[in-house]
């Protein structure tokens, strides 16, 4: 049997970090499989879809890599599909229309509440009580009801949480079909996993209350092979232990674009919401592929932790190619109006800078230094240019006119400056950083002033040098 999953997202938003790991999982376990991935965009409600949140769904799972082999469905262009079912469904005596008003509904269930019972439909349009009570059914379109059992029990072995069920009287006659012939959620999933031969139904656990529903709806449309296996992941948390929300930073995939992550990394990060494969943290999506399965999925809630996420792109960052890094780092840079044309080749300060960036911005501001100068602050050259320090500037100057311009022999410049002048490495360090950079934080002095190569460093140097003892 070809394994089948899918995702269903309901385009009422962006591509959040629970659905995106929920995509990840089903795409995982198709592809593991040598299975199909299905897209289907669950937009029957009407209110809150929009064409903006699928493109933004579609674009976060192309930036994953999560490809799908069919779809995306729409669940609005299949309506004819979903009346023809319920039909079929009436016909076989397992659903029927229902004239039951809002308020008539809403009386009923103050009724219950005050009677300290659980709200719920009665069932009283169910073709033999509407009969028997004399029912006529009113002038306006009817929704249509499933007949749900009254009786006994119904559950699944989840392959994640294993053994559930649920009693039948807890639920009740649901819609399957609004007067306006769209499908509710638990009807239209159910039609459309048979349609779409899904073999596992992959999704969050906030789902798990609706499965004893929608299985009631498989069974009275299909044999028992044909029905599939439920797999529900659980929910993924904030630090604070409340469901994952804006309030915990950034949930949008597409945010962690924006902020620099390699999708790579957030696919990594992703696959450990939940899921673990003994001690193993930084792994690409190709091992994953080779050892995703639900038995080592967790049944307690994850916590999304944006630390260790930022963690995990610094690890794939620093192993990143630097002609890939740089290109990447240059559309960050390019954003910000800084062109590179004015200093080092980026894959240079690249690879200089990667292995203390987290993030691609971090990256990019980091390396701005090579590009962009900025005068130093007067307060900062007030306090590092003073006697002590500017005649072994001017003597650094003059060694660097005729060192050999790479590394280690500018590093070894600095030090005889050091050491004729009595200052403390720090003591020169700065005010050449100053004056060199404009700031006085940067990597290691010698690579710096190896990229920025000789002719920048002399002018700046004797630049500055001149503006303060005329000044
Ligand atoms: N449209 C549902 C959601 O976004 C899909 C649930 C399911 O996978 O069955 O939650």
């Amino acid at each position: 049997m070809t394994i089948r999953t899918r995702f269903a997202p309901s385009p009422t938003g962006f591509l959040h970090i629970g659905g995106a790991r929920t995509a990840l999982f089903s795409w995982a376990y198709a592809r593991r499989h040598g299975g199909k991935f299905i897209l289907r965009i669950e937009d029957t409600d009407l209110e809150r879809s929009t064409e903006v949140s699928v493109a933004a769904i579609l674009e976060g799972m192309q930036w994953l890599g999560l490809d799908w082999d069919e779809g995306p469905f729409f669940q609005m262009q299949r309506l004819g599909r979903y009346a023809e079912v319920a039909e079929q469904l009436i016909a076989a005596g397992h659903a029927y229309r229902c004239w039951m008003s809002r308020e008539e509904l809403e009386i009923l269930r103050k009724e219950q509440t005050e009677k300290g019972l659980k709200p719920r439909y009665d069932g009283r349009w169910r073709p033999e009580r509407a009969k028997a009570a004399g029912l006529v059914p009113p002038e306006r379109a009817p929704v249509i009801r499933f007949r749900t059992l009254e009786d006994g029990d119904i559950g699944w072995h989840d392959l994640v949480k294993g053994p559930i069920s649920f009693q039948n009287r807890e639920l009740d006659d649901l819609v399957l079909l609004r007067a306006d012939g769209v499908p509710t959620y638990n009807f239209g999933v159910v039609v459309d996993d048979l349609d779409m031969d899904i073999t596992q139904v992959i999704r969050g656990d906030d789902h798990v209350n609706n499965t004893p529903r929608q299985l009631h709806i498989f069974r009275a449309l299909a044999e028992e092979k044909k029905i599939p296996a439920f797999a529900h992941l659980p929910m993924i948390l904030g630090a604070d232990g409340e469901r994952l929300s804006k309030r915990h930073g950034a949930v949008s995939v597409m945010q962690y674009r924006e902020e620099g992550f390699l999708p790579e990394a957030l696919v990594n990060y992703l696959a450990r919401l939940g899921w673990s494969h003994g001690d193993s943290e930084v792994f690409p999506v190709k091992q994953l592929l080779e050892w995703f399965d639900f038995k080592h999925v967790s049944r307690s809630p994850a916590k999304f932790d944006p630390e260790k996420a930022l963690w995990m792109n610094q690890q794939y960052l620093k192993n990143t190619d630097p002609g890939l890094l740089a290109k990447l780092t240059e559309e960050v840079l390019n954003k910000t109006k800084v062109d590179i044309k004015n200093g080092p080749p980026l894959d240079r300060v690249v690879s200089l800078l990667k292995d203390r960036a987290n993030t691609l911005q971090s990256l990019a501001e980091a390396a701005r230094l090579f590009y962009v100068y900025e005068e130093p602050a007067a307060k900062n050259l007030a306090e590092l240019l003073n006697d002590r320090t500017r005649p072994a500037l001017q003597m650094l100057a003059a060694k660097l006119a005729d060192t050999p311009w790479e590394r280690k022999s500018l590093g070894a410049a600095v030090s005889e400056v050091l050491k004729a002048s009595g200052l403390k490495m720090p003591e020169l360090a700065m005010p050449v950083r100053l004056l060199v950079t404009g700031r006085t934080q940067t990597p290691s002095l010698d690579a710096v002033l190896e990229l920025l190569g000789r002719e920048t460093v002399l002018a700046r140097l004797a630049r500055h040098q001149s503006v303060n003892q005329t000044g």
